[in-house]
């Protein structure tokens, strides 16, 4: 499937590429006709320094900022993000003025954070930060275990997103749908290549995909 590789540039940044190959496949909550890698911006200092940057123009500047939580591998992009925030010199209540960058560990589908972890989401303002979103089923469940642990969302980013907000919260994105021609998503029993009986090629989430 990697020959079908096609690119699509971003509309803020000539530096910024989103690869995706066309096929069938299927996410834990649907299935897509295209699988949208951003394997090179999460990966590639350069590139994850510039989506940092584009992502920096899109966080609140007159917010508090204490924290930022990756989703999907995206912690490098997160450090520079944070490297950012803090060159602007954005307010954050954390008493060692400098900001957090983690990840919550994922166990049995439950997100959690140890008690070594807790003190950079209680009573912290938090940018989520993801790789893809097409559901938003992952943002809803990392606010509400950011908001278990005490934390409060200031933001939520995505690199790559169908949708534009979840439960009422903006979702902040580099990329959408209309980047991408012709994307779409399907429910599960809806798909029309499942209808016409065409074989899942992958299954993929924010990490990447994996060939059935
Ligand atoms: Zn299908």
């Amino acid at each position: 499937m990697e020959e079908r590789i096609v690119k699509f540039k971003s509309k803020e940044s000539s530096s910024l590429n989103l690869h995706a190959i066309p096929g069938h496949f299927a996410t834990s909550h649907s299935h897509i006709n295209y699988y949208v890698d951003v394997t090179s911006i999460k990966t590639r200092a350069s590139e994850a320094k510039e989506a940092a940057k584009v992502l920096y123009s899109k966080v609140p500047h007159h917010e508090y900022i204490d924290t930022i939580v990756c989703m999907d591998g995206t912690e490098m992009i997160g450090a520079f993000l944070s490297q950012q925030i803090e060159n602007a010199g954005i307010m954050s209540v954390n008493k060692h003025e400098t900001l957090y960058v983690v990840s919550p560990e994922i166990n049995n589908n439950q997100m959690l954070f140890r008690d070594n972890n807790k003190g950079a989401i209680e009573g912290k303002h938090v940018v989520l930060l993801l790789a893809t979103t097409t559901t938003g089923e992952t943002i809803r469940r990392a606010m509400e275990c950011i908001s278990y642990y005490g934390g409060t969302i200031t933001c939520v980013a995505s690199i790559f997103s169908t949708i534009d907000e979840v439960d009422g919260t903006k979702i902040e994105k580099l990329f959408d749908d209309d980047d991408v021609v012709n994307y779409q998503a399907y429910p599960v029993t809806e798909c029309p290549f499942c209808k016409k009986g065409l074989p899942i090629e992958a299954m993929v989430n924010g990490f990447g995909y994996s060939k059935l």
